[in-house]
């Protein structure tokens, strides 16, 4: 039985109406046989909404209570995709960070993750169970606190869980159908590129190519992730792979220059 994780971004959770199309994205790959964690973000804008809040109540960028408020958002999206997987008649449920548990260090705002357990999520499996993941958090053992990875962190919740539960394939489902030459909400001259090395990607993402958090790059790169960039907009019944990101011996014509990043 294959195994899967399934990562949902901002813009593909926005309001009920998306997650619905997102639940029938995973009904297709769980009537395909595989076993599936969903990561998914806070619905667009939350996150923003609650950091400026935050801001407005005088509390830091380091303060675990800041990490506290911005994790709501995830624990939201979350619950609201279990609820509607079991309207369509499939068993789920939802995991904060805690309760997996995926354990960071103390750095609140940007916390590194330390390890994930993934025996919670496989026992769920046995009992046929989708496991719907709130990104972007985990939890500082010692402290008891919850800790969120920094801007952007869904993508490393995604390819670090798909690490640890030993995940054939992590696709992170995204606004845009792959990863381009560079933004194409910029420049709509921008090329999709079927593969891109691991590499390359780090390059991109630490220059700015927001499409994937640098250290969801690393981590992959680290732990050999199978990792696609797609579009959760394409039919669910006709979903193209979108592009991979790959080790650079697996990309016969190597470019010299493969892309261009900004901020
Ligand atoms: P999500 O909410 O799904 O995590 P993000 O907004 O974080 O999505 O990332 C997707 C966005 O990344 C795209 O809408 C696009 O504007 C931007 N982007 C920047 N550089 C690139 C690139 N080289 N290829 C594709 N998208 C890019
Ligand atoms: N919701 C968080 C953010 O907006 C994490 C994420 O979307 O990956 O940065
Ligand atoms: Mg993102």
């Amino acid at each position: 039985m294959s195994r899967l994780v399934m990562k949902f971004g901002g813009t593909s959770v926005a309001d009920v109406e998306r997650i619905r199309n997102v639940a029938a994205h995973v009904k297709r790959e769980v009537e395909a046989g595989a076993e599936v964690a969903v990561v998914v973000s806070a619905m667009a804008g939350k996150t923003n909404e609650l950091v400026a809040w935050c801001k407005e109540a005088g509390s830091h960028f380091d303060n675990p209570e800041y990490d506290a408020v911005v994790a709501s958002g995830e624990l939201v999206t979350a619950g609201l995709l279990a609820l509607v997987l079991k309207e369509m008649g499939l068993k789920a449920r939802s995991w904060a960070g805690w309760q997996i548990p995926l354990i960071t260090d103390d750095a609140h705002g940007s916390a590194r993750i330390e390890k994930i357990d993934g025996r919670n999520l496989a026992e769920g499996f046995q009992r046929g169970e989708i496991a719907v993941v709130a990104g972007f958090q985990g939890l500082h053992a010692s402290t008891n606190r919850v800790t969120t990875l920094g801007r952007g962190g869904s993508d490393t919740s995604a390819v670090a869980l798909a690490a640890a539960i030993g995940a054939d394939r992590c696709d992170i489902y995204t606004d845009v159908d792959g990863v381009y030459t560079t933004d194409p909400r910029v420049v709509p001259r921008a090329r999709r590129l079927d593969k891109v090395s691991f590499e390359e990607m780090l390059e991109m993402a630490s220059l700015g190519a927001k499409v994937l958090q640098e250290r969801s790059v690393e981590v992959a790169l680290m732990h050999k992730v199978r990792l696609y960039v797609r579009s959760s907009f394409d039919d669910p019944a006709h979903p193209r792979l979108g592009t991979l990101i790959c080790d650079e011996e697996d990309i016969v014509e190597q470019q010299i220059v493969t892309g261009i990043a900004f901020s």
